[in-house]
């Protein structure tokens, strides 16, 4: 603000600062926090609520529009044996390398998630069911090929996936539960499976 005297010529000048740090602290806390809600720390995938609110968002879509879509149900095989066999570590990074491995293949408007523990769930958008079912008949293949090399061995790893589309009267609950069943047949048939329903 400029400081002028009698005659209006400006003979200096008053700024004024204010250290709004604490609330620049807070947001940038609150930007944190929602990461945290949204992306998956082991892996840097969605997080699982974050995937439910993308189901959420694709159905209101599809009711509205008639988009189709669907998502694939993935659960890692024997993953249990992998920990127990080489521990822990290398259990989470098999989980690392599937990861990357998903959202490579996935197309940029996909969206991929860690539902938990070792399963995955992505939301594949305008696809029709024949489609879904050879997305998920890739995403199997190049789960199988990776692998993590350790000094005298490669550690590989299988998936059973499920893979369902989207209905009119879907909620996330009814999606995520039939893909779960179908992920289930896959497991029953011998592991390493699609089964698309
Ligand atoms: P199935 O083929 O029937 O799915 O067999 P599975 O061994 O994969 O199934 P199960 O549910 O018995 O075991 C899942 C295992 O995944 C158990 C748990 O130790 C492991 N696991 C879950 N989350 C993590 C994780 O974040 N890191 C590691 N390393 N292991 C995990
Ligand atoms: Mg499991
Ligand atoms: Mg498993």
């Amino acid at each position: 603000h400029p400081l002028l005297d009698a005659a209006g010529i400006p003979y200096g000048a008053v700024e004024i600062f204010r250290d709004t740090s604490t609330r620049v602290d807070a947001l940038e806390r609150i930007r944190e926090l929602e990461g945290m809600a949204y992306v998956d720390a082991l892996t840097g995938l969605a997080t699982r609520r974050f995937i439910d609110a993308q189901i959420q968002r694709k159905l209101d879509e599809m009711k509205r529009y008639g988009w189709p879509f669907g998502i694939l149900f993935m659960d890692l095989d024997r993953f249990k044996s992998i920990n127990d066999t080489h521990g822990h570590a290398v259990g989470d990074k098999v989980l690392r390398v599937v990861a990357e491995t998903l959202i490579r293949s996935s197309r940029s408007f996909d969206v991929v998630g860690r539902w938990g523990g070792e399963e995955f769930l992505a939301v594949v958008s305008n696809v029709s069911a024949e489609m879904l079912g050879n997305i998920a008949q890739r995403s199997r293949v190049l789960i199988a090929r990776s692998g993590v090399f350790m000094e005298l061995e490669e550690i590989r790893v299988t998936s059973s996936i499920g893979a369902t589309m989207a209905l009119p009267d879907d909620t996330p609950e009814s999606l995520v539960s039939r893909a779960d069943a179908l992920l289930y047949s896959s497991k029953e048939s011998g592991r390493n499976t699609v089964t698309v329903g």
